[in-house]
C-alpha cells in the first residue's frame, strides 16, 4: 500500500442513457457501506453483458451507470474477510437477499432480489469502486491482473455453463469462440473432452483461434461436425444456432445457452427435441462456481488471451466486440494511466 491520501475524485466512464457512448467524467470515489469494501481498480473485463447494457437489450440499469463486472484490484479500506493491500476479483453477482426460496434451495443465481455488478450496482470501469466483500474472491496468484480479469465472468459463467451440460460428455460443441470459449475450451479439455467449434461463417481467424485453444475441429456454425456431439454450449447471442445445435447432438444432447440475451429462437419441428434432447438456459453465477473455477483454473492452468485497452477507450473495446473484431477477451487496464 502506498501511504498517498486517498483522492476525492477518480475518472469512470459513465453511461448514461442507453444506445449512446460512455463518457469520460470525474466522479467522487465512492464510499463503502456496511460490508463493503472500497477497491482500487487495476483491470475490469469487458463482457457481451456490456454490450446489451449499452444496447438498451437489458433494459434496468441503474443511471447514470460504471459498468464492468469483471474487476481486479486491491482493497483499500479493511473488512472482515480482507486486509488491505489484498487483491481480489468481483464478479456479476454483487448482492443477494440469502433468505428467499431461491437463496435456501443453493440456487441464488436466481434470486429475485439479486444486485448485478455494473448493472444494479456501479462496476468496474472507473478507478475506484465498492463492493460486498462476500462476493468477492481472492484470486490464484498465478495470474497478473489483466489476465485474471476475463475470469471473472467468462470463466465462471462459462464454467457454469460447461457444467450444465452434464457428466456424460466426450465430444463437446461450442458455438462462438470467443472470451467464454476459450477459456472453459480449456477446462473441458483438461477433463478429456474433445472440443467441435462453430464460428461464424467463413471466419477463419476465430476458427483458427479455436484451434489454438484445443479445438479438435473448428468450422462454420452452418455446418456439420464430423460426428454427432454429446452437449453443445451456445455463447454468441444468436437464437438460429440453437436449433444449429440441436440438429448437431445425439439423442439425449442437452444444447446449453450461456448468454443473458439472444436473438429470437426460430421456430423448429419436434423431431429435432424429441429423443430426450434438451435445451436449457444459465442465468448468472453462484459464488459456488467461483469456488470451484478458481480451484481448477490453475491446475489447467487456463491462460486467457486478453487485448487490453485503456479506460479512456472502453468505447473502442465495445466496439470491437459487437463487430466481431476481438479474439479473445477486452479488458481495461486502469493502472498504466496518469493518477
Ligand atoms: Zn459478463
Ligand atoms: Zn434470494
Amino acid at each position: 500500500m502506498d501511504s498517498k491520501p486517498l483522492p476525492s475524485t477518480m475518472r469512470a466512464m459513465l453511461l448514461d442513457a442507453p444506445q449512446a457512448p460512455l463518457r469520460l467524467a470525474e466522479v467522487p470515489v465512492p464510499q463503502p457501506g456496511p460490508g463493503q469494501v472500497l477497491i482500487k481498480v487495476h483491470a475490469c473485463g469487458v463482457c457481451h453483458t456490456d454490450l446489451h447494457i449499452v444496447d438498451g437489450e437489458l433494459t434496468k440499469p441503474k443511471l447514470p451507470l460504471i459498468l464492468g463486472h469483471q474487476i481486479v484490484g486491491t482493497v483499500v479500506s479493511a473488512g472482515v474477510h480482507f486486509r488491505p493491500g489484498q487483491r481480489v476479483g468481483v464478479p456479476w453477482l454483487g448482492w443477494v437477499d440469502g433468505d428467499c426460496p431461491a437463496c435456501r434451495r443453493g440456487q441464488e443465481n436466481l434470486c429475485p432480489r439479486a444486485k448485478f455488478t455494473g448493472y444494479d450496482l456501479d462496476g468496474g470501469f472507473a478507478e475506484y469502486t465498492v463492493a460486498d466483500e462476500r462476493f468477492c474472491f481472492p484470486l490464484p496468484d498465478l495470474y497478473e491482473d489483466a489476465e485474471a480479469a476475463p475470469l471473472l465472468c467468462a470463466g465462471l459463467i462459462g464454467y457454469r455453463t460447461y457444467r450444465m451440460a452434464g457428466e456424460q460428455v466426450e465430444r463437446l460443441g461450442i458455438y462462438g469462440f470467443g472470451a467464454a470459449a476459450h477459456l472453459i475450451a480449456q477446462v473441458a479439455r483438461y477433463e478429456g473432452k474433445r472440443i467441435f467449434a462453430f464460428t461464424r461463417p467463413g471466419d477463419a481467424a476465430a476458427q483458427e483461434f479455436a484451434r489454438r485453444h484445443g479445438a479438435d475441429w473448428a468450422g462454420d456454425s452452418t455446418v456439420a461436425p464430423p460426428e454427432p456431439l454429446d452437449a453443445a454450449l451456445i455463447f454468441a447471442p444468436v437464437g438460429p444456432l440453437v436449433v444449429e445445435a440441436l440438429k448437431r447432438v445425439r439423442p439425449g444432447g442437452v444444447v446449453v445457452c450461456g448468454g443473458i440475451h439472444m436473438s429470437d429462437i426460430p421456430s423448429f419441428p419436434y423431431a429435432l427435441l424429441w429423443e430426450e434432447r434438451v435445451v436449457r438456459s444459465v442465468a448468472n453465477l453462484t459464488r459456488r462456481d467461483g469456488e470451484e473455477f478458481f480451484a481448477i483454473a490453475p491446475r489447467v492452468p487456463v491462460r486467457a488471451e486478453v487485448q487490453v485497452f485503456p479506460l479512456e477507450a472502453a468505447n473502442e473495446a465495445l466496439n470491437r466486440l459487437r463487430s466481431g473484431q476481438l479474439t479473445g477477451a477486452a479488458v481495461l487496464n486502469l493502472m498504466g494511466t496518469p493518477d
